[in-house]
């Protein structure tokens, strides 16, 4: 089997064609193949989002090794970070559970095939229905306020449930670089502040008043947060967790979701800080969750898929306006809402191939990489330095498997594009599987009401 280390080096057994290949020679594999077999085209297809099976089972696997193996553990995948049924499924076959957030993520899931008891359901909004639904099929609720947990007491009261049931603390950590990923400031909307007034009491008497209530969740990130911080929060939750259980004087308490938010470097192929670096850091900062008494539950989503998976789209045009060369490409804010509206806080790394899917080497230019969309603030890159583009060549937007092309924006009414999984066997061949189809101009008219 082939995939990717921890340090982004692809590993493989067998082949010398694959062994050792860098990511780079890898995707630029890829490209080619997608040229040859017809899934990049200039007229037909101009743009797909691709994600690395193997790099997915190759993530997951470094997730289970850096918990220890004799904690029980429950993983699951953060569903909005790429919801795709079939990458769902394949998740799910990797031993995976799935954290969804809303009802449209649940039906995703269910979808996929996950069992009731390994889907974790965390939403700020839930309907009366929506708690119903979720206890009623067992699947496990992270509470996010009081009135929510007033709620549950009334259907609970109806009819029992198999359900596990927690609260979402927010720890008041403080937030990371980006605000609008920042979940555990003082003023956050999720869960409930563990530092306001009066809430630890309250917390602890709404525990001591539901003998159900037996997890403590919470989410602190996500892109943006130092390790430090994250594992701070961590730790909040699970010395709530300790305080609870002392002051019941039993082990009500039985399980700890820590989120998921670990960060990924979109500056370069090494995968960092990595799975690892965080547990080694929880290990330190908050030792009695790895201490037997708990089950940990996470929700990772970016770590997972992000450097997982690239879009590529061709260069339609490219013009030079006021000195600046500008290539006019088909991937824009319908697939990197993002960058596009947040430029300096989303950078992403672009690669340039020729139209055969050969990556071009050319000296270095300063180039706008601009989308198809109707707005001037359509660029994916400003001013990057690339070999020059041409007519008919292909970029590729780098670590884009999570959070992209999976969550596209229907701004100006593009059809969301084919998304293919890839595997390379120990030969070297590519193996492309259909997780997405391209959504056709009779799609979009119906969406649009008609
Ligand atoms: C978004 C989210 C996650 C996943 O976050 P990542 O940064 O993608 O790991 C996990 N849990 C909750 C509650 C979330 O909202």
């Amino acid at each position: 089997m082939t995939g990717y280390r921890a340090d982004g080096r692809a590993t493989g057994l067998l082949g010398e064609d694959t062994a050792g290949e860098a990511p780079a020679e890898r995707r630029e594999r890829i490209v080619r193949a997608a040229v040859r077999q017809g899934l990049l085209d200039p007229e037909r297809a101009v743009l797909a989002g691709f994600v690395d099976l193997d790099g997915v089972a190759a993530s997951v696997a470094a997730l289970r090794a850096a918990f220890p193996a004799d904690v029980p553990v429950l993983h699951t995948f953060a569903a909005k970070a790429n919801c795709l049924v079939p990458v769902l499924r394949a998740l799910r076959e990797l031993g995976m559970g799935c954290e969804v957030a809303s009802p449209g993520e649940l039906a995703q899931a269910r979808a996929a095939g996950f069992p009731a008891g390994r889907i974790v359901f965390d939403s700020p909004a839930r309907t009366r229905a929506d708690l119903e639904q979720a206890l009623a099929l067992g699947v496990a609720v992270n509470v996010d306020n009081f009135q929510e947990l007033a709620r549950v007491d009334a259907v609970l009261a109806a009819r029992p449930s198999a359900s596990r049931i927690g609260v979402r603390v927010n720890p008041q950590v403080g937030g990371g670089a980006i605000a609008a990923l920042s979940t555990a400031t003082a003023t956050s909307k999720f869960g409930i502040a563990l530092e306001d007034d009066g809430n630890r009491d309250r917390l602890l008497r709404a525990y001591r008043d539901r003998p159900w209530l037996t997890r403590v969740h919470a989410h602190v990130g996500s892109q943006g947060c130092p390790l430090d911080l994250i594992a701070e929060g961590v730790a909040k939750a699970v010395e709530f967790a300790g305080q609870v259980n002392a002051a019941l004087g039993r082990r009500q308490v039985t399980g700890i979701d820590i989120g998921g938010g670990l960060p990924v470097d979109f500056t370069g192929d090494t995968v960092r800080p990595g799975f690892a670096a965080y547990a080694a850091r929880l290990r330190d900062r908050a030792p009695d969750l790895f201490g037997g008494e708990y089950e940990v539950v996470t929700e990772f989503g970016r770590a997972l898929l992000a450097k997982n998976g690239f879009t590529a789209a061709y260069v339609e045009y490219t013009k030079t306006a006021g000195g600046r060369r500008v290539a006019i490409t088909h991937a824009g804010a319908q697939v990197a809402v993002r960058t596009v509206f947040l430029p300096g806080t989303w950078p992403l790394r672009i690669a340039a191939y020729g139209p055969t899917g050969t990556a071009k080497h050319g000296e270095p230019v300063p180039q706008d990489v601009a989308g198809p969309c109707c707005f001037a603030g359509d660029l994916v890159a400003h001013a990057h330095p690339l070999p020059l583009l041409e007519q008919g060549d292909i970029v590729a937007l780098l670590d884009t498997g999570a959070y992209y092309f999976s969550t596209p924006f229907h701004y100006n009414s593009f059809p969301d594009p084919a998304v293919h999984g890839f595997r390379v066997d120990p030969a070297g061949a590519v193996r492309f599987s259909l997780l997405r189809p391209a959504q056709t101009l009779e799609q979009v008219v119906a969406q649009s009401g008609d």
